[in-house]
């Protein structure tokens, strides 16, 4: 593992008097200018200069009037979370611990692949949810982040790979809503901050290139095909609705049948016909990876167009539960090819700096007491797993 950098924790002053133009997608950075007095076409220059070029100071925007730039410096401001920490693996993966305002900590990850580079990026300081099997679950929950702390972690992430230089090309090809939190719980910041990751003006990414993953939050995923486009992940983790109830505490409220029904009526609201959903199903031992899990899991998704990743289980402290074994993965993944699903299997990557699935856990206060009774229920805090890997939500 390389640390690359380590700032010391800072009592942050946010300058909430300024609008921060990082995080406003094209349709609000308009109406910011119209507020302002300014023209439309102003939109495209400020987004290439902010996302494209990483510029943050309005006096280098040397394609807007003098005037201009001295009535932004004293009406906005660009500001990226505060970088504090650095790490890069071994295996190329990155993650990067940024300060929020307020003084709260998240984390985001790259993830390089041989055809793409996926950047996990976080919506919620910890989670809203509680997850039986989640690291980042057991942490508690703080806020949700704004659209400039989301999109923030983009930029961090492109700044730190050079990418904002002329002529080095961009290796975050594919952003994944799969960090700490529930995306859906965060929805218009969440959907401002994707639609920057789109704007040609700003990242680019095609809408394939974009995922939102999540846990079901049922009534805004019906109401997120109204809104984008984007590639649509649902974590699963359980093939019946008695054992989901145990394992992702939000099925209670929205049982399998009706996060599966929306889920369909996403795609059907998509312009294009070919697209699929990724379930994501972490394997956890002897909870719910036996074969009559598997058949049942393809049998709920037979009329579902997907294609399913099968995630590991990361062990961490005190979780309960236990990394599936290889014989049992395999023979999972088996049943499932066997009924004509498409089957994934998660590698694991960046575990030498606590990169991995569900186990994100940045730095903050929790607001829910979950942290404190999950210490009270066993005895000492929730510690950072030993193994990690890729992301879940
Ligand atoms: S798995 Fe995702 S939704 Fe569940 S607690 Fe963890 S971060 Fe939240």
């Amino acid at each position: 593992m390389n640390r690359v950098l380590v700032s010391e924790p800072a009592v942050v002053e946010p300058q909430q008097q300024r609008v921060n133009l990082l995080g406003l997608p094209a349709d609000k950075l308009a109406d910011f200018f119209a507020s302002i007095g300014e023209k439309r076409f102003r939109v495209n220059q400020v987004l290439k200069w902010i996302h494209q070029r990483g510029v943050t100071d309005f006096a280098l925007m040397t394609d807007l009037s003098k005037a201009l730039r001295d009535k932004l410096a004293t009406v906005a401001e660009v500001r990226a979370p505060e970088l504090v920490e650095e790490h890069h693996s071994a295996d190329g993966t990155r993650k990067w611990l940024v300060r929020t305002d307020g003084g709260e900590c998240v984390e985001a990850v790259f993830i390089p692949e041989k055809d793409r580079g996926t950047l996990c990026v976080s919506s919620q300081i910890g989670c809203s949810l509680d997850c039986s099997f989640c690291a980042t679950g057991k942490q508690g929950f703080n806020r949700n982040l704004s659209a400039a702390e989301i999109i923030g972690q983009v930029w961090t992430a492109v700044n730190s790979f050079g990418g904002f230089e002329p002529g080095v090309e961009r290796v975050v090809s594919n952003v994944v809503m799969m960090g700490m939190g529930e995306p859906l719980m965060n929805f218009d910041n969440v959907v401002d901050a994707m639609a920057l990751m789109m704007e040609d003006c700003a990242y680019g990414l095609s809408k394939r290139r974009v995922t939102l993953s999540t846990a079901g939050v049922v009534p805004a995923l019906e109401r997120l095909g109204d809104v984008t486009d984007v590639s649509l992940a649902i974590s699963l983790h359980a093939p019946n609705n008695a054992l989901r109830n145990e394992l992702v505490p939000i099925n209670r409220k929205y049982p399998l049948e009706s996060l599966i029904a929306a889920s369909r009526r996403y795609l059907d609201k998509l312009p294009d016909t070919h697209r699929k959903v990724t379930v994501e199903y972490t394997l956890i031992d002897q909870v719910n990876d036996r074969p009559e899990h598997a058949r049942e899991l393809a049998a709920l998704l037979k009329a579902l167009p997907c294609k399913i990743n099968l995630i590991p289980f990361n062990p961490f402290p005190n979780s309960g539960y236990k990394r599936v074994s290889n014989n049992a993965l395999n023979r999972f993944r088996d049943i499932l090819f066997q009924a004509g699903h498409t089957v994934t299997v998660r590698t694991t990557r960046g575990d030498d700096i606590a990169a991995a699935c569900g186990q994100l856990a940045g730095s903050f206060n929790d607001k829910t007491r979950r942290k404190a009774r999950h210490q009270q229920r066993y005895g000492r805090e929730v510690e950072q797993p030993v193994r990690l890997v890729g992301l879940q939500g």
